[in-house]
């Protein structure tokens, strides 16, 4: 059989076509994005901005939560997650003050994002543009846990083994309170918990029940829960999410998860995870600016230790020379207060 050249192109562009992009083939000569972003032990000295979507981004003008705070303790720290937006930061530590006061020890803190976001080599899909934040079920102990204890640390699953259901001997009307605190925040536009803590909070919270919109039942998440905030100011370059519907979600959209389909094994040859194949081609092209920006001086630089962001080596990008990132005397994220929902 003879193709024309012109058949051969239609047939080869239908092909290409054809093949999702969890499957273009990633060239030997060509990095893999997770590779370039799982290098950089420092952010982009850059102001802050979030480019992307949620599960394909990066972030630049990053800060870290601190090791240690007041009212929380960084966990598996040697994966050097702990970076975020200055808005998403910001939200982890306001939480940590304001579940305390409501009579939660104290957060440990799990994953954020990379220092400059992107995909990560293991673990999640989504945190790479520094608006997702893992928080613990498991309160925060009264005394600093040594930095063995950080990296291997069990946590506690709150759902019962070999169910789909909260274990009531560890399930506590205060993790109802932390959950319900963080979906107060007018910037968190979405709380991922495993389904059978969703069901829990629709069967026994009363009174004001419309932050439960905000609790999604998601894989995972029985030991940890995920804050997701939005779009921060200024970065327009960021892909909003569809806003969550309307009402509490204790509906047939909840029943689904107790269900067999979630939980049925996947058959046949798996598809390649996205992170695992993308290239800097499947990011936005801003990506490829932040990873060629500058650090800042120091991690101390842009670690936050309270209330107060820090003096931020972000600034760095309005400078010059070759000193062009050491910090800048200036604070250039003034705190303010934001209304609660
Ligand atoms: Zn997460």
């Amino acid at each position: 059989m003879r193709l024309s050249a012109r058949t051969l192109a239609a047939l080869l562009l239908g092909l290409a076509l054809a093949l999702p992009l969890a499957q273009a083939p990633a060239f030997a000569s060509e990095p893999l994005a997770k590779e370039l972003f799982g290098a950089h032990r420092l952010p982009a000295a850059t102001p802050p901005r979030a480019h992307g979507s949620y599960s394909r981004g990066c972030m630049e003008g990053g800060v870290a939560i601190a090791v240690d705070g007041p009212n929380w303790q960084a966990m598996r720290v040697s994966r050097n997650r702990r970076w975020g937006h200055p808005e998403m930061v910001r939200i982890v530590e306001r939480l940590s003050r304001e579940a305390a006061a409501d009579g939660w020890p104290g957060l440990l803190v799990g994953d954020i994002s990379q220092p400059r976001g992107g995909p990560m080599l293991t673990g999640h899909a989504s945190h790479q543009i520094g608006l997702d934040a893992d928080i613990w079920f498991t309160p925060m102990p009264n005394r600093r846990l040594s930095a063995q204890e950080r990296e291997n640390m069990a946590p506690r699953s709150l759902i019962a083994e070999g169910s789909l259901h909260v274990d009531e001997r560890h399930w506590t009307r205060a993790h109802e309170a932390v959950l319900r605190r963080a979906a107060s925040y007018s910037e968190v536009e979405r709380i991922l918990v495993h389904p059978g803590i969703k069901k829990k909070l629709c069967d026994t919270v009363g009174g004001d029940r419309s932050w439960l919109g905000k609790i999604r039942p998601f894989w995972g998440h029985d030991y940890h829960f995920h804050i997701r905030i939005g779009c921060p100011a200024g970065s327009n370059n960021c892909q909003r999410q569809e806003p969550v519907a309307n009402g509490t979600g204790c509906d047939a959209s909840l029943d689904w998860w107790f269900t067999e389909e979630p939980w049925r094994p996947a058959e046949g040859p798996q598809q390649p995870r996205a992170r695992d194949v993308m290239t800097m081609a499947n990011l936005p092209n801003a990506c490829r600016a932040v990873l060629q920006a500058p650090s800042p001086a120091s991690e101390a630089a842009v670690t936050v230790t309270g209330p107060t962001l820090p003096r931020s080596a972000a600034a760095a990008g309005q400078t010059s020379g070759a000193l062009g990132y050491a910090p800048m005397p200036e604070t250039l994220f003034v705190p303010r207060e934001r209304p609660q929902r």
